[in-house]
């Protein structure tokens, strides 16, 4: 059981708030809590003072993390993501399904299931591939997943577009019948063959091919209108040009059931850091120019993007290491976004604590179907501060800082964009059902976890 004592929920006035039993036993002002533990019998109770500044948040929820078990668990695992995941502030992930082999029967959904649930760090919610191996030819058992122990409720083809129309379209009616989500990787393929960074002045100052803003427009237009055209529920992963976010404010407008991400990395960084030629910058889809990242930046900010989601992408040293052309796309994640997210929008004046609970923990709980409770799922994800609710809680220092160190990082690999960067944001305590999977900054193993907390 946990008192934590003056502490800001949603940033707002201090307040004391007791854990107990999985649940948030009490939310009041301060001193209450200690009152409210003295009327019943409350041994090992462990105490975090908050000194009227840490940010309680509801835990974060990730819609899009690759964890690469299984297949490629030189670069990650199921345990040292989800245990990534617990110290950026996530008690939940959505595991994308470019795994070898794919996730794409109800077996492979159910074992990433399982892993996630043996290691306990976070509630891993596997995402269905869309197409049988990622192939783009034929729709994969969609229903099957749906039905399954895992409960797949997000299917993406994601690394991948489907861009073949007429699978799109079958795959929004599939899922209407399960309340799920095709959750697309927009990418005309034919518009972006051999395209290694953005399509612009940068690119073509430094010579690499460019992948235009428009291949990611096309598709994203195409989808909202078959998404209405079936009445079905499309969401449109990583947007990152200044036209996508115009299309998708388009659709909203006319009643199109659409919901769009940005990641970290593109509210941040910019195609200029491309002129290192260091890999670590490379990234589908790639970073764009500063007009994007301002206007993704105002879409965050009024509600046309839904959700951060990290698209943690881990790759091992020697597939970063390289020279550009041959390295992987991605970048890690899900321990800076927090920090991305307090930099580029809290700082700014843009965001208040309670709408960085809403892009990260909320929408994208309602999104994945996660934010209630459901047969055969864990305690809801995305939920109010209140007595009652699921003790899924993360506490923020938004006075501390830290500068980023990629092989100090609790992921399993280190390509990280932001090395050597200082960050404002510091995790100090997250909890998975009321107990502490990070306490004082430091990952808690599940064999030191007790129902009444760690020992201090
Ligand atoms: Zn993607």
């Amino acid at each position: 059981m946990y008192l934590l004592r003056g502490v800001r929920p949603l940033g707002g006035e201090p307040a004391d708030v007791v854990l107990r039993e999985g649940r948030i036993a009490h939310v009041g002002a301060p001193g209450s809590g200690r009152r409210f533990l003295d009327d019943g019998v409350n041994d090992g109770v462990v105490e975090v003072d908050g000194e009227d500044r840490l940010v309680l948040l509801p835990g974060l929820v990730d819609l899009h993390t690759h964890l690469r078990e299984p297949g490629r668990e030189d670069a990650e695992t199921v345990w040292s993501g989800t245990r990534a995941a617990a110290a950026g502030g996530f008690t939940a992930v959505h595991a994308m399904a470019n795994t070898t082999p794919t996730q794409d029967t109800a077996g492979v959904v159910e074992q990433v299931w399982r892993l996630g649930q043996e290691a306990g760090w976070a509630d891993v919610r596997p995402v269905g591939a869309v197409t049988v191996g990622l192939g783009g030819e034929r729709l994969a058992e969609l229903g099957a997943m749906a039905d399954s122990a895992a409960r797949v409720r997000v299917f993406s083809d994601d690394g991948l577009c489907v861009h073949d129309p007429v699978l799109m379209r079958r795959a929004l009616e599939y899922v209407k019948a399960f309340d799920g989500v095709v959750a697309q990787h927009a990418q005309e393929p034919r518009l972006t063959q051999g395209a290694l960074m953005n399509e612009g002045v940068v690119s073509a100052e430094i010579g690499l091919a460019g992948w235009p803003a428009v291949a990611e427009e096309a598709i994203i237009a195409r989808d909202v209108l078959l998404a209405e055209h079936v009445g079905s529920r499309l969401h449109v992963c990583h947007l990152s040009t200044a036209r996508s976010v115009e299309i998708v404010r388009w659709a909203k407008a006319r009643g199109v059931d659409v919901t769009a991400e940005v990641t970290p990395h593109h509210l941040l960084l910019t195609d200029e850091r491309a002129r290192t030629y260091d890999a670590r910058f490379k990234v589908n889809p790639p970073l764009r120019t500063q007009a994007d990242v301002e206007a993704v930046r105002d879409g965050l900010a009024d509600g046309t993007i839904d959700v951060v989601a990290t698209d943690h992408a881990p790759h091992p040293v020697e597939d970063k290491d390289c020279e550009w052309a041959a390295a992987a796309f991605g970048m890690t994640g899900l321990e800076t976004a927090l920090s991305v997210v307090q930099a580029t929008m809290v700082d700014t004046g843009r965001m208040s604590w309670a709408d960085v609970a809403r892009v990260l923990s909320v929408a994208p709980a309602r999104i994945g179907r996660i934010d209630e409770a459901r047969p055969g799922l864990p305690d809801p994800h995305g939920r109010p501060l209140a007595a009652g609710e699921p003790a899924n809680v993360t506490l923020v220092d938004p006075a501390a800082s830290r500068t980023v160190r990629g092989a100090q990082q609790v992921t399993a690999s280190a390509n990280t964009p932001l090395e050597g960067m200082e960050l404002p944001g510091v995790v100090v305590a997250t909890f998975l059902r009321g107990r502490a999977t990070v306490l004082r900054g430091v990952p808690v193993e599940r064999t030191e976890r007790t129902a009444e907390g760690v020992l201090p």
